[in-house]
């Protein structure tokens, strides 16, 4: 990998019993870079983020984490080294309110997590003007936000976020991307997994289209928004 990759992956194969979910997968993530990992539901997505998050074991593979192999470490491990996973489905704490779900994003340190909050309700103002009401209250697209604060928290260097765009309204999917776009600009890199391939593509860098658990198609995203291939299996007409 080149040397401002922060994450890479090499020849990543992950299966469930029998099933091969992820095959000879292999892609690097610069350093402050949006990546996106495309493609239809069941090609393997979720199972690569997973797995580079420690929550799934690969069959065979490599995971570097700045230069270190992070392969078989468990996920609060990398947590603590500064690389952060917000779920498919969010996963915040409905009955909590949301200042409670942001401090449960700096477990680890709280007295520096006060002043990361802080800085979450300047960044995210609705947040600010609901952080005593229970977090199930608000809407999806808030949840999200919520979600993306709380892993901002933890001031880690690398998210990996899966399908934050799913179940939302268009316009709170607007508001989602433009979040993403925050994250990105605060200088933390973003591995991103969507299935809204077209929104993906427009806030990444580079892209990565996986089919059936191997990689289709790789290249810089607005080379991959024109590619025929790609306009024809997964963008469609807009
Ligand atoms: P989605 O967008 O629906 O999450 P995806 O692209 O993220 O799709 P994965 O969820 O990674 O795809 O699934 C890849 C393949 O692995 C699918 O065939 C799926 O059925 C299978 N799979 C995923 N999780 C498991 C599991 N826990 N046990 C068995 N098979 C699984």
């Amino acid at each position: 990998p080149e040397s401002d990759t922060i994450v890479s992956v090499q020849g990543l194969h992950v299966s469930y019993g029998r099933v091969q979910a992820v095959r000879d997968i292999s892609f690097d993530v610069p350093a402050g870079a949006v990546v996106t990992l495309v493609g239809a539901n069941g090609a393997g997505k979720t199972t690569v983020l997973n797995a580079v998050a420690g929550l799934v074991k690969p069959r065979a593979g490599t995971v570097l984490y700045r230069g270190r192999d992070v392969t078989r470490w468990p996920a609060h491990k990398l947590v603590a080294a500064g690389m952060v996973l917000v779920p498919e489905g969010r996963q915040i704490l409905g009955t909590l309110t949301v200042a409670e779900n942001l401090q449960l994003g700096g477990w680890r340190r709280r007295k520096a997590s006060a002043a990361a909050i802080d800085e979450m309700y300047e960044r995210f103002p609705v947040l600010a003007e609901r952080r005593n009401l229970r977090a199930g209250s608000l809407s999806g697209g808030e949840q999200q936000m919520l979600a993306i604060a709380r892993a901002m928290v933890a001031r880690p260097q690398v998210i990996l976020m899966d399908e934050p765009s799913m179940g939302l309204a268009p316009k709170m999917v607007d508001e989602i991307f433009g979040v993403i776009e925050t994250v990105r600009s605060s200088g933390v890199t973003v591995v991103l997994v969507e299935q809204n391939a077209r929104r993906a593509l427009r806030a990444a860098d580079t892209g990565y289209v996986l089919e059936t658990g191997t990689l289709a198609h790789s290249g810089p995203a607005a080379r991959l928004l024109k590619d025929p291939r790609v306009v024809q299996a997964y963008l469609g007409v807009e």
